[in-house]
């Protein structure tokens, strides 16, 4: 979803992890790569067996009363709670047969056993049996990033946040307020985090603000510095420089929350010259220039499908994603149907919806015209069977194609396969690319490297690939 205010978002409570770490301090760093990770994808900790949705125990299997510590301890998560990952120097321990394992020996109800440093394999069997919570827009935006700042997100991906606040007045929307005026952040201090991130191994930046588009407005595009040279605080400035660096670090740069205004035209090059991804994540939030009005939306209606249009002319493997309200106070029927023509001719890619809901400080609770609640779920719906037909029929056009894929998750270096996203997909909010194993037994998927596949079928929103 956007990071924009979204009229329906009721976040579910966080699935709650317990944690004991046991061992040395190299355990407990361990334990800390962990928790770090868990914590960046929304987990919350419990403090008790009881509390928590699974437990984790990183365990020591060093001298004998640290090996019967260990194994008491996950025979009383396992009493207490059932659902236990076991991880560290004891779950590398081999048990009585050959090719056996000692906690799966004593303990053959663990959800899974890895032995130490084994971050990703742990994350791995979380997610399997706890999925991710969290809305990385919304829960996971650091309020200012230094440049040697704690990085909650897997190791190959990280956020860059470049502004905050927002000088626009949506009717729907609270942010202004709660927020206020759009802050850039300077320019150098942009670069120079950028620059850390792609130094500490970050394989693909997302930027992210509540307009990525109006970066500088508020500093009259004042002219910084960094490396030494003068740099304009511009979204083409700063798209350029990031484009530069990325590509120095073998890297990706991706943009969020994109306006679609005329001075956007100039950053679609740098996306056809493969600087940054061909990917805009334009927050439309509606098609019919009425209801763009009411909602008081910074971008006009009429001009949006020409722009998309010119922008696909100089760069035609843009993937757009945006989100969209149904159901806005007033919205006619016909406005309603404008707006899935829009969707199907601007052939968006990836589309989320939300049914309008009144946010308590919004103006457009003032609007005459609210709906009853059927109408705009029903009006929801509608444009998410839509939105499916588009974005199916756009993944459709990629088997056969080879693209570049960022490796997320492969266990066992991914001789079974594994989970990787392409330019077209964010982390989080789009689809996947589900990696195949690899026909060839030399090839291995690492988690943050690139591999290149070739696209074999869709499935739901995802592509299924096999790596070459
Ligand atoms: S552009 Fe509109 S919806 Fe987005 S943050 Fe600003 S006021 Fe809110």
């Amino acid at each position: 979803m956007s990071s924009e205010q979204t009229p329906t978002v009721t976040p579910a409570s966080a699935p709650k992890i317990g944690f004991v770490s046991l061992g040395c301090p190299k355990a407990l760093t361990d334990s800390e790569l962990i928790l770090t990770q868990l914590r960046a994808e929304g987990y919350e900790t419990s403090k008790t067996f009881a509390g928590a949705d699974l437990v984790i125990v990183n365990t020591c299997g060093f001298i004998d009363d640290a090996v019967k510590e260990s194994l008491d301890t996950i025979g009383e998560a396992l009493a207490e709670n059932g659902k236990v990952i076991v991880t560290g120097c004891l779950g590398a321990k081999a048990g009585a047969g050959e090719g056996t394992n000692l906690v799966k020996d004593v303990h053959p109800s663990v959800l899974a056993v890895t032995g130490p440093h084994a971050t990703q394999e742990v994350m791995d069997a979380v997610h399997q049996h706890v999925p991710k919570p969290h809305d990385p827009f919304i829960d996971l935006v650091p309020e200012a990033r230094g440049v040697a700042g704690i990085k909650l997100t897997p190791k190959h991906y990280a956020y860059l946040k470049i502004s905050e606040g927002c000088n626009h007045r949506c009717s729907f929307c609270i942010i202004p307020s709660m927020r206020g005026d759009l802050v850039s952040r300077p320019i150098g201090d942009v670069l120079s985090e950028a620059k850390a991130l792609f130094e500490s191994g970050v394989k693909e930046l997302l930027v992210i603000s509540q307009d990525t588009s109006a970066y500088g407005v508020d500093v009259k595009y004042r002219t910084g510095f960094w490396d030494g040279k003068p740099v304009k605080t511009r979204m083409y400035d700063l798209a350029a420089r990031l484009g530069e660096m990325a590509r120095e670090h073998g890297a990706w740069v991706r943009m969020h929350y994109v306006y679609p205004y005329p001075h956007v035209d100039e950053v679609v090059p740098l996306m056809a010259e493969g600087l940054i991804l061909p990917y805009l994540d334009v927050p439309f939030q509606h098609a019919h220039p009425d209801v763009l009005k009411r909602m008081k939306r910074p971008a006009n209606g009429e001009k949006n499908l020409d722009r998309l249009r010119r922008w696909r002319e100089i760069c035609p493997e843009i993937v757009v994603r945006s989100t969209f309200i149904a159901g806005f106070p007033g919205e006619t029927e016909e406005e309603f149907e404008y707006l899935l023509d829009f969707l199907k001719e601007a052939e968006i890619d990836r589309a989320g919806c939300f049914a309008y809901s009144p946010i308590d400080g919004a103006p457009a609770n003032e609007l005459p015209g609210a709906l009853p609640d059927e109408v705009r779920e029903e009006r929801r719906a509608r444009f998410m069977a839509v939105a499916e037909e588009v974005s199916i029929a756009q993944l459709q056009r990629r088997v056969g194609a080879t693209m570049q894929v960022l490796v997320d998750s492969a266990p066992a270096l991914g001789r079974k396969g594994g989970v990787g996203r392409s330019y077209a997909d964010a982390p989080e909010i789009d689809g996947t690319v589900r990696l195949l194993p690899p026909e060839k037994a030399s090839k291995t998927l690492k988690v943050g490297e690139f591999t290149r596949a070739r696209i074999v079928a869709v499935e739901g929103h995802d592509l299924i690939a096999l790596p070459i």
